[in-house]
């Protein structure tokens, strides 16, 4: 897939690595005021003033976090930006930076390569965000892409995974379950694909949920809504792994208990319907699929009617003392313990 999108393939060596990262780097502007020094030195250099640095890092191998197979190098560089700016804005912080290091074997062209940073390119002009570096070198086998967000905030707004306190109101922003779906629908076509390569799949139903697998949005927008509503949460996370493991994250490190309630958990129409198709529960999917890339936050009780009736924000349950646990409360109102996996008896009756 990767080989027949460009005609042209120039090879990595061809090119060499200064060739190469000039490249790929060519054109990204820098848009920040705290970036003082980009690409082109030993090291950048950034400057907060009186705000704080927040850093974050992800490691992303190929056959372990991404399947070329069904995703566009494009998507893949845009997706490996979103994962990590995601950790910023959990912050409650700015994003303002990011570094991207590459290791590609020879089967990737320089065009393939291009293609990553086209996505990268997108995502930085999308969210303002300034590439200040990185490193590129060579792999045996696969493609490996590190990326380093860098944001700033005051010190007074980053909001941290342990200090949720009983009563407060757990909220999360968009809906559940969609990129987990996705990544049913295209792992389903690529079956069919295999058996008949000229079967051309129609993906139009799937929009959305494909759409929230290959191009997640990281909630910057979510950031600079609690901001305006005057909204400082207590902790914050992002739902990379899905809902209930990332409750249970916030839970332990606050030292609190939660109860989650079932028919709170915002699900799209498309994720239910493919629920049913692949005859999956929905709650589960959304407990456990994971990569939605949504804000998870606790609020004060105080807070609540600031956010009442906003159609991005959704009130999913409360904190609890720790003696009492973690809970799903199901429709039918019975109560089952969070577990990482969704929750702990998921086939009992
Ligand atoms: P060094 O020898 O100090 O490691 P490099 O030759 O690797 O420097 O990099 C030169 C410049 O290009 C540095 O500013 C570095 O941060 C940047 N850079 C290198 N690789 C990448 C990449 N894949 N993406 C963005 N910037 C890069
Ligand atoms: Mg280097």
């Amino acid at each position: 897939m990767l080989e027949d999108k460009n005609q042209e393939r120039t090879s990595l060596e061809q090119l060499g690595e200064f060739g190469l990262i000039e490249h790929l780097t060519q054109h990204f502007s820098i848009e920040q005021k705290s970036t003082i020094k980009g690409i082109g030195d030993d090291a950048a250099v950034l400057d907060f003033g009186t705000k704080k640095a927040i850093i974050s890092t992800d490691l992303l191998v190929e056959g372990i976090h991404f399947d070329l197979s069904y995703m566009p190098l494009k998507h893949l560089g845009y997706k490996a930006v979103m994962v990590n700016l995601s950790d910023i804005y959990a912050m409650n912080a700015e994003a303002t930076q990011i570094t991207v290091s590459i290791a590609a074997s020879n089967r990737f062209p320089a065009e393939a390569l291009e293609e990553l940073y086209a996505g990268i390119h997108q995502a930085c002009k999308t969210f303002g965000v300034d590439l200040i570096g990185g490193d590129t070198t060579s792999s045996l086998t696969g493609l490996l892409i590190s990326i380093t967000a860098i944001g700033e905030a005051s010190e007074e707004k980053i909001t941290y995974r342990d200090k949720a306190k009983p009563n407060d109101l757990l909220v999360v922003s968009g809906d559940l379950g969609g990129a987990y779906m996705g990544l049913q629908v295209l792992d389903r076509e690529k079956e069919v694909f295999k058996v008949n390569p000229n079967n051309q799949p129609d993906l139009e139903p799937y929009t959305y949920i494909v759409e929230r697998q290959l191009k997640p949005e990281a909630r910057k927008d979510i950031v600079k809504l609690l901001n305006e509503l005057e909204v400082l949460p207590t902790a914050m996370i992002d739902i990379s792994d899905g809902l209930s493991s990332e409750i249970l994250h916030l839970c332990k490190n606050s030292a609190v208990g939660c109860n989650l309630f079932e028919e709170k958990i915002p699900l799209d129409p498309t994720v239910i319907a493919a629920c049913e198709e692949f005859q999956v529960d929905s709650t589960m999917i959304a407990l456990s699929g994971g990569e939605d890339y949504e804000l998870l936050f606790t609020i004060d009780q105080n807070d609540f009617n600031k956010i009442k009736g906003n159609p991005s924000l959704t009130v999913i349950g409360h904190m609890t003392e720790p003696s009492e646990g973690s809970h799903l409360i199901t429709r039918a109102n019975t109560k089952i313990p969070l577990s990482a996996q969704g929750w702990n008896s998921f086939n009992k009756s």
